[in-house]
């Protein structure tokens, strides 16, 4: 496409049955809001749409087990994840809900164009059935083996560990995830989207016409599925949530969700235009507008295939000019998982490292899982902001406000005769706005947040190598030629900055005195001026006038300690364990004993009078205990657990005719009761509180 005359970007629709993590934000939302940023910086005319997806099996089976309606969970959510959005700076022009009247209206409205038209295949099939929840079985309703890779737990719409899409009827051995029935085969009318009828189409436009732009991971999928032979889809579901189907013979089904969600991004333009006074239309259906879709790589088949099938049906609509998909984000060298509470929640990173989205934002970019799984670990995120934000950028940008201020009380001095390297600093520094938006444009996020560190990394060293500090001494013109130079390169990386770092650019913008609304507006005594546009800075000289009065330093970042980082892992930690609980059988049960076995066990209840660590050991505490007939030493297992003052005064139960037998030379008489959680915590055994219970008392 020669230059577009508007862009329409779409992030995937985010599920509101939970809230979103660090994936969902590497995956799709921080580099659609690079891209989308920095359009806008060059002066294009941009929509970015974004919204909840509200629809589909998840939600009731959530609001099933919770015991309220499915509204009440997508409510909960949707103000959760848009919230986690505004937080972390990313700047949907619209972000809708697929419950929103518009939404329901438009996807209707879409249905019934292709029902119309006959676009869709009306057929009675035998569906899956739950007799004992008297009710269709499609999509997550069913689970059983993937026919593709054998995986047990596929879901009936898509299998999560090959990626496959296909029809409940399709999975061997279903089971219901309702009652976990084995389901029957009932009939019912369906609609169905005939892919197989697009496929010429869909061959031409993706395997001949994308071959060189499309992400190979992208083109790959696409590829396999388009070879594999495309079958129609089912578009309907019998399902009581989500959109009715609005033709006859359609009372008691709604359109399947993935039909539904896709035309959230035109809805949600709808909704922004009539908000705006703007046609929605040359956004969605002029040629010369350019439509990115950004997801994650689960949703390649239904943004590439699908989505296009059916815009291609209604005929108005203009398809996708590429749809940058990235691949997983991995933590800590686990898949990230919201039931295993695997994950770092949005809402909680800002709760611990408040006013720090820049870092998770740059952190997830110059890691982002574009050609690749990878992996999010804590001390790389510890790296990055200590190594890169704090040591490069913030160091160079805090050195010069700082000297600027100490030489010229803040303002940009008169710069005299340049030298070689000066005139090669500042043809590098307009250099750079062309290097990384060519890295954006081909959706290279990563390559282009570590250009943006080489920019701040250029300015470090000319600083290192001119040393105006030194130089002050004997050179003083010399000096306010390098700090000109300096303050040059600040400027661009303020401007520059903006996609990736949006709230580290406001700041420093701030502190250049550019026109922004901003607290540091007070403290910039002289007249303010613009922030250069990113093109300003190949094409003009000069970005921050002579003359020009900038505040004092502010601190862009801060360093991130250890104990911040073994904070998080140790958090990961107790996930971890959990899990382990969660999933540790109970220990089958030992072999029946006698009563008599039974009887000779003589078990009393004591107290721990005394208590000390055993010296060079970890694990062992010496006891002295009441134990109602004697005071015996027991040597007990338990250091590791609790601390000599903490048991003190407790009262146990003692098993008092276990043979005596010396552990480390101290003999002990006895053993204390204690049960293990599967965390591994040690709990003692110990007569109920609420009753006062003397030492010696027999337990039988
Ligand atoms: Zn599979």
């Amino acid at each position: 496409m020669t230059q577009p005359k508007r862009y329409t970007i779409t992030a995937a629709l985010p599920y509101t049955n939970g809230p979103i993590h660090i994936g969902h934000l590497a995956g799709v939302y921080v580099p659609a809001d690079i891209y989308a940023r920095y359009l806008r910086l060059t002066g294009n005319d941009v929509a970015f749409m974004c919204g909840s997806d509200e629809h589909g099996v998840p939600i009731t089976i959530k609001a099933k087990k919770e015991g309220v309606s499915p509204q009440d969970i997508v409510d909960k959510y949707h103000a959760i994840i848009k919230q986690s959005f505004l937080d972390f700076g990313i700047t949907f022009d619209n972000y809708s809900r697929t419950t929103a009247k518009v939404h329901h209206d438009t996807a209707s409205e879409f249905f019934k164009t292709l029902y119309d038209k006959g676009e869709f295949i009306e057929e009675i099939t035998e569906q899956l059935y739950d007799a004992e929840a008297h009710q269709f079985l499609a999509d997550r309703f069913v689970v059983g083996t993937c026919p593709k890779c054998g995986n047990e737990e596929s879901y009936g719409d898509q299998c999560e560990v090959c990626g496959t899409s296909h029809n409940a009827t399709d999975l061997i051995n279903p089971k219901s995830a309702i009652t976990g029935a084995t389901p029957t085969l009932k009939e019912t009318k369906h609609w169905f989207l005939p892919l197989d009828k697009h496929e010429a189409f869909l061959k031409e436009w993706i395997l001949d016409g994308h071959k060189k732009d499309w992400k190979p991971n992208v083109y790959g999928q696409c590829k396999s599925w388009i070879d594999d032979g495309l079958r129609p889809r089912a578009v309907t579901r019998d399902l009581d949530w989500g959109i009715p189907v609005p033709v006859e013979g359609g009372e008691g089904k709604v359109l399947y969700v993935w039909f539904d969600a896709p035309i959230g991004y035109i809805s949600a333009t709808k909704e922004w235009a009539e908000r705006e006074g703007k046609d929605w239309e040359p956004y969605w259906k002029d040629k010369d507008t350019k439509l990115v879709h950004f997801i994650g790589k689960d949703n390649i088949v239904f943004h590439c295939i699908i989505f296009p099938a059916m815009l291609k049906a209604e005929g108005s609509f203009i398809l996708p000019d590429n749809v940058p998909a990235n691949e997983f984000l991995n933590l800590e060298g686990n898949k990230l998982s919201t039931s295993k509470n695997w994950a770092v929640w949005l809402h909680e990173y800002l709760q611990e490292f408040p006013d720090q989205q820049d870092v998770l934002r740059y952190a997830l970019t110059a890691n982002a899982p574009e050609t690749k799984d990878n992996d999010f670990t804590w001390k790389d995120f510890q790296a990055r902001n200590n190594n890169e934000l704090v040591a490069i950028f913030g160091n160079f940008i805090n050195r010069v406000v700082v000297l600027t201020n100490k030489y010229y009380n803040g303002i940009v001095p008169t710069p005299n005769e340049f030298s070689k390297v000066d005139e090669e600093t500042l043809a590098t520094v307009k250099a750079y706005p062309n290097v990384i938006a060519s890295s954006i444009e081909r959706y290279r996020f990563r390559e282009a947040s570590q250009e943006l560190i080489n920019l701040a990394r250029l300015g470090n060293k000319y600083l290192a190598d001119e040393e105006p500090w030194k130089v002050i001494k004997e050179d003083e013109a010399r000096v306010q030629t390098i700090m000109y130079i300096t303050l040059q390169i600040a400027s661009a990386l303020a401007t520059l900055s903006e996609p990736f770092l949006p709230f580290t650019s406001h700041k420093l913008k701030g502190i250049l005195c550019f026109t922004q609304n901003n607290k540091n507006e007070n403290d910039c005594h002289a007249e303010l001026v613009e922030a250069s546009h990113w093109d300003d800075i190949s094409s003009k000289d000069t970005l921050l006038p002579t003359g020009h009065q900038i505040t004092k330093a502010e601190l862009l970042f801060s360093k991130i300690e250890d104990k911040e980082i073994q904070a998080q892992l140790d958090k990961l930690e107790t996930s971890k364990k959990a899990n382990e609980a969660a999933n540790k059988e109970t220990e089958p049960q030992k072999e029946t004993i006698a009563f008599e076995d039974f009887t000779k066990l003589d078990i009393r209840v004591g107290t721990i009078l005394e208590a000390e660590k055993m010296p060079k050991t970890k694990k062992l505490l010496v006891l002295k205990v009441d134990t109602g007939i004697d005071m015996r030493t027991i040597v007990s297992g338990i250091a590791e657990s609790f601390t000599p003052e903490e048991v003190i005064g407790k009262q146990v139960t003692v098993l008092v005719n276990l043979a005596p037998r010396a552990l480390r030379g101290v003999e002990s008489q006895g053993m204390i009761l204690m049960t293990e959680t599967p965390e591994g915590k040690l709990v003692f055994v110990n007569p109920d509180k609420s009753n006062e219970v003397n030492n010696g008392l027999r337990i039988s």
